[in-house]
């Protein structure tokens, strides 16, 4: 009884006195058609918000660069030339368009910055919704695939073989901006925070003073409010893609914003998908390759690349009811002082 009472005094006293030296800083800020979020310790607030400002110009710079939303950004200038010649492209961006081709190989087409104009037909983009017409999808269809992209590593060039092909990097630009931000947060000397883009992917940057890791929940797919499984971070990125974030429903059906590049159609029989990696970018990419492939062809996936875990919700016969499927990599082991663990809610 004495025993466990001074374990249990010495546990609550290593807390404080970490507490007492730090102090919790937290900004937001609006980009990428979201609200990125800085959630930081450190032992002055002052400095931490000098580097959450640097962190969020930083974000404005990468949006500026990358939204198709703006036609005078780097990407939307790609997009109009590419058909016509080679376009070079800056370093950062080119190396983001490669690891994003990568994951469309990978994936066997699951992922694909090409849907661009799958996103305009179905109303996605700037739109309302709507259900496109079969001769008009056979004619999208035409531009999309990422086997329409050419890159000459050594130009550093990009160049489309037709017509109409488009990148949209909706679906995985939100977790390198995360990435982007770890980066300088480390490089200012910052060892806890965690920095989220909205709903869609985030960062646990070591642990908050006291804690073994960053606790995040995963939303239940029906209800906003209601928590869903528990997920214990540090040094480890999840991202989500839920049908919930942006559909529309037309008679009766409802239409998810992810989009099967094969066959052209949003994709169904999936509510939410949610991906623990390494690395933001890769679990941005994969949480939306996971939720067009589902839990059977993501085994294959995870069989062969590791440290990553999902978490399926797919509807369930009742309605509002869903199921839940977890899945690992066959190598599962997050190297020594990083966590990343599920546990129920
Ligand atoms: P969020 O935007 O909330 O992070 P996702 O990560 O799932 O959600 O990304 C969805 C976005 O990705 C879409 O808005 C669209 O721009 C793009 N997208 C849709 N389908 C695909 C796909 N199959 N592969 C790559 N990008 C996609
Ligand atoms: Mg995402």
């Amino acid at each position: 009884m004495r025993v466990s009472l001074l374990i249990l005094a010495f546990l609550s006293a290593l807390p404080l006195s970490a507490q007492e030296q730090s102090v919790r800083y937290e900004a937001s800020h609006d980009a990428m058609g979201t609200e990125f979020t800085v959630v930081a310790y450190g032992r002055d607030a002052k400095y931490l918000g000098e580097v959450a400002n640097e962190v969020f110009a930083e974000i404005d710079r990468l949006d500026a660069q990358m939204s198709n939303y703006r036609a005078e950004s780097e990407i939307s200038a790609l997009n109009r030339d590419a058909a016509r010649r080679a376009v070079i492209v800056e370093p950062a961006l080119f190396a983001l368009i490669q690891d994003s081709l990568r994951y469309s190989r990978e994936t066997d087409g699951a992922f694909d910055i090409t849907v661009g104009p799958l996103m305009r037909a179905w109303g996605f983009f700037r739109g309302q919704g709507r259900v496109p017409t079969h001769a008009e999808l056979a004619e999208v269809l035409e531009r999309i695939g990422y086997r329409h992209v050419h890159l000459d590593a050594e130009r550093r060039e990009v160049r489309f073989d037709r017509e109409g092909v488009e990148l949209d990097l909706g679906g995985i630009a939100k977790g390198y901006a995360v990435d982007r931000a770890v980066e300088i947060l480390r490089e200012n000397g910052v060892t806890a925070a965690l920095v989220s883009s909205g709903t869609s992917s985030l960062y646990a940057l070591g642990a908050p003073p006291g804690e073994q890791g960053w606790k995040v929940n995963i939303r239940d797919p029906f209800e906003a409010g209601r928590a869903g499984d528990v997920v214990w971070l540090k040094n480890y990125s999840l991202s989500a893609s839920g049908s919930y974030e942006r559909f529309f429903t037309f008679e009766g059906k409802t239409y998810a914003h992810i989009i099967d590049p094969r066959t052209g159609h949003p994709v169904e029989n999936m509510l939410s998908s949610a991906v623990l990696a390494p690395r933001a970018t890769q679990s941005d990419a994969l949480s939306t390759a996971f939720f067009v492939l589902g839990p059977q062809a993501s085994r294959i996936y995870l069989a062969t690349h590791p440290n990553l875990a999902v978490v399926f919700n797919q509807p369930a016969p009742a309605r509002q009811t869903f199921r839940r499927v977890i899945l690992r990599s066959t190598s599962f082991s997050p190297p020594p002082g990083s966590l990343a663990e599920i546990s129920p809610p």
